[in-house]
Parts: structure tokens; sequence; C-alpha cells
């Protein structure tokens, strides 16, 4: 998935955590197999091989992502869009092939994205995307699921207190020595922490506009993509989600960045067990109500 994993458990017991840590590195070996759009033997590869053909048939815990980030299309007006793949290769953010595409080729590519040409059957659970051409790419969301993935498998070998994070994406379960979990906040600009949190048995993810990017004429350009201008997202610079489950912090981190932090919060607000930490693109820290910072 292209990053970094770092789990922590607390137990007496190292074979214990070795078995856990073994489990958890295994699931998130079979889900990146699964749902990668850049290995070739993936269901997503074949799903997106076949746009405009045919229905694929694909495994329940696919599915489950699918179903999921169109629910957070919905929620969030398209902000989040798992079909902005097709805008790949118009825009590059790889080291050595960074490209800025024309005004032109963005709006002729942008056709193709549309969340709303994803057909699920339920029934049959089969992905087709309708037009050929269209893509979808599980990178604001596949990382959240494997995090919840092996944070149950390790608490399946009897571990309480556990950490496990992926990237921007993290699972904090139980407690640090009997008290919650201190967690920092990365700032978006700055060495300092933007902020601390005690936590526990929560979901926490960030995006940012510094996680991958380029600079060019000037202009910072990141990979959270607006799939309703085609562009990189202008509203914030990072944002922050507690949820109750990592593929839904992962998400909405995604799907608020996108929609930037006064719409943003206001979907917040309306969902339950959800909050949030917004830095907006003038550098300013905005918060939903039931956070508490340290
Ligand atoms: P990170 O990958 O740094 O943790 P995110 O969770 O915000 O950050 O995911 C960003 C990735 O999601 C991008 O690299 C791209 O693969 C994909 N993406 C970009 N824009 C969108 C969008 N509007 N909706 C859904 N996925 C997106
Ligand atoms: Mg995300």
């Amino acid at each position: 998935m292209g990053t970094d994993l770092e789990m922590t458990v607390s137990t007496d017991d190292p074979a214990r955590a070795k078995r856990a840590f073994d489990a958890a590195i295994a699931e998130m070996r079979r889900i990146e197999d699964e749902m990668s759009e850049w290995k070739k033997k993936t269901f997503v590869s074949e799903i997106n091989r076949n746009a405009g053909k045919k229905a694929v048939a694909v495994p329940s815990d696919l599915f489950k992502v699918v179903w999921a980030a169109i629910t957070v299309s919905d929620l969030s007006e398209g902000a989040f869009d798992i079909s902005w793949a097709a805008m790949r290769g118009v825009w590059d953010f790889s080291k050595g092939h960074e490209r800025v595409p024309s005004a032109e080729e963005v709006k002729d590519r942008l056709k193709l994205v549309n969340y709303k040409d994803i057909v699920l059957d339920e029934k049959k659970m089969t992905v087709f995307l309708k037009n050929e051409g269209m893509a979808i790419g599980l990178g604001a969301i596949a990382k959240g699921y494997a995090v919840d993935r092996a944070a149950l498998l390790i608490a399946k070998e009897g571990i309480k207190d556990l950490i496990v994070k992926a990237g921007g994406d993290m699972r904090v379960q139980g407690l640090d020595n009997g008290k919650p979990w201190e967690i920092g906040i990365k700032h978006p600009r700055k060495k300092e922490l933007l902020a601390k949190l005690s936590l526990t048995n929560v979901s926490i993810s960030t995006s940012g506009d510094y996680e991958r990017f380029f600079i060019k004429d000037k202009v910072l350009y990141h990979h959270i993509m607006d799939p309703r201008t085609g562009y990189p997202a202008k509203g914030s610079m990072s944002v922050t989600i507690l949820a109750p489950d990592t593929m839904t912090s992962d998400a909405l981190s995604t799907a608020v960045f996108v929609m930037g932090p006064d719409k943003g919060l206001e979907l917040i607000k309306k969902l339950n067990g959800v909050e949030a930490i917004i830095v907006d693109s003038s550098g300013k820290m905005r918060i939903s109500p039931g956070i508490s910072l340290k």
C-alpha cells in the first residue's frame, strides 16, 4: 500500500505478540493483493480492465469497501469519489514523473469520473464500471479497512492494548499502562505537533496536502483531488477525523479535505461518533464540538 506500518501491543508474552503481528501483516498483504490498483492480478485491476464491458464478481470484503466508498460519496455529495482514478496518467505525482495537465485534458478526462457510474449488484456481489476508460482506486479507504482488520486479528490473539498505524491511518484500543494512549497530530506546515489527544477504542486518520505533492511554477500540487474540478482540492492543509472504525475515518478524512472546512464540519456534526480537526488553507485550526484538546 506504499506506506509504513507500525504496530504497538502491550503483553507480557512475546510469542503472543509475534503471533499477533504475523497475523496482522499476513492479513494486510492479503488485502493489498485483493484491493491494490497497482498490482495486475488484483480484483480492483480486474474491475478496471472490464470497465464498459462487464460486471466482475468480487470477494465480500472488497464489495463492502466499495459499498462504503459509495456511501461516503453520497454523504459528501461527490467530494469523495473512488472513480477519481480515471485521472491517473493525466496527473502524475510519482517522483521524477510529476505532471501538470492542460485544462483541456482535465476537462476531457473528468467526464469519466462519476461514482454514480459504479454499479453494484448486492445479490451477485459484482462491481461494474459503466463506461470504458473508467477506473476506481481505493487509496483513500482500503488502508483504513486493512488497519481495522489488523487490529481485529491482534485482538483475537488475546491482546487488549494496541495501536496499529499505517501511514495516516490509526486504530487505538485499550490503554497504555492504565491510561489512554496519547496521540500527537502532525502540523501540516511546522515541526511542532498540531495537537495532542488522549484516546482509547477509536480510529483516527489524517489526510494532508504535504503527504504526496510537487511544486511547479510556485504552485503546490498534491494528491487529494476534487472530483468536481479535476484539480487538487483547495480548502484545507490537513484534516484529521476520529471515527468508530478506521475505514470510516480514512474515507472521511479525504472527503472532508475535499469539501473544505465549512461544509466538512457541517457533515461531521451530523454523523454520530465522528469528530474533526481541520487546518484550513489559511493555516487556521477548526475543530468539531466533541473534540477536547490536551
Ligand atoms: P493518504 O494516502 O496520504 O493516507 P488519503 O487517505 O487522503 O491520504 O488518500 C489520498 C489518496 O486517495 C490519493 O493518493 C488517491 O489515491 C485517492 N484520492 C484522491 N482524491 C480522492 C477523492 N476525491 N476521493 C477518493 N479518493 C481520492
Ligand atoms: Mg483517507
